[in-house]
């Protein structure tokens, strides 16, 4: 058994891991940079960010288990049933979140899209219902599901900024009329023109990015397919893999404010 000392083939294994670990980590590298030079030097770009980036200000997402609101759940909240049944519960709801976003601030990946916006053509889409993206400095953002920080008159269509501490349910100041959250809720259209500016956007890009989101919710996956077919170059920044990840060009797993320093280092 001379020269088979299980202790140095051991050794030699962990080595060798070790080697392809570096090779896997250099591969990353410079296909994070490649990423970076095409965001870098592309004249359009689309984005779609998700709550991995509101959560990096500290905003929680209400989604899974994590989620509970006086031990319900978002999904039992944000439903026209759940509005019908007891509109002013939701409205609760809605105050409270009102709150946390207002004393958030926005993060360093808001800063760098507002950065990058300045620079190049890019158009933002987001799945986030604060304003901190607006609030950082981007400009034209798309809120495909709405903004929590206004009210919807139900008779005239009014929107109104709400204030932290609003009188609940909230009426139109013009008249009179229920409002409601401006959000769309499960089982709610899209805003047709907000889509269908985020769908011209992605069909016309040259870099795509899709930023914290879980692409579980459409139109996530379905923007990013969309550029990917139209030949752009599809970046997706998530902490965990998705359905759109094996779209994409390049999928780093981050978080979004790590992910935003590792593509902007052009
Ligand atoms: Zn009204």
């Amino acid at each position: 058994m001379s020269g088979s000392d299980p202790g140095e083939a051991q050794k030699h294994a962990v080595s060798q891991d070790a080697v392809s670990r570096d090779a896997a980590s250099q591969d990353t590298e410079r296909a994070t940079r490649h990423a970076a030079e095409r965001l870098a030097l592309a004249r359009r770009v689309a984005v779609l960010t998700g709550a991995g980036v509101s959560a990096a200000s500290g905003v929680p997402t209400f989604r899974g288990s994590s989620g509970l609101w006086r031990n319900r759940r978002a999904e039992d909240l944000a439903t026209p049933q759940a509005y019908a049944r007891d509109p002013e519960l939701v409205w609760e709801w809605y105050a409270a979140r009102l709150a946390l976003v207002r004393a958030a601030e926005p993060n360093a990946a808001h800063r760098a899209l507002a950065a990058l916006q300045s620079r190049t053509e890019l158009s933002l889409a987001t799945q986030n219902v604060d304003d901190l993206h607006e609030r950082a400095g981007s400009r034209g953002v798309l809120e495909l599901h709405g903004n929590l920080g206004y009210s919807r008159c139900e008779v005239c269509g009014g929107l109104e900024r709400l204030e932290v501490g609003f009188a609940l349910p909230p009426r139109c100041s013009r008249c009179g009329g229920r409002a409601r959250p401006n959000v769309v809720w499960f089982g709610e259209p899209l805003p047709p023109g907000v889509l269908g500016a985020a769908v011209d956007a992605f069909e016309t890009c040259e870099v795509a990015l899709v930023l914290g989101t879980s692409a579980l919710v459409e139109p996530a996956a379905s923007l990013g397919r969309l550029a990917k077919r139209r030949g752009a170059f599809l970046i997706e920044v998530n902490p965990e893999p998705t359905p759109l990840s094996p779209w994409a060009d390049l999928a780093l797993r981050l978080e979004a404010v790590p992910g935003m320093a590792a593509l902007s280092c052009f």
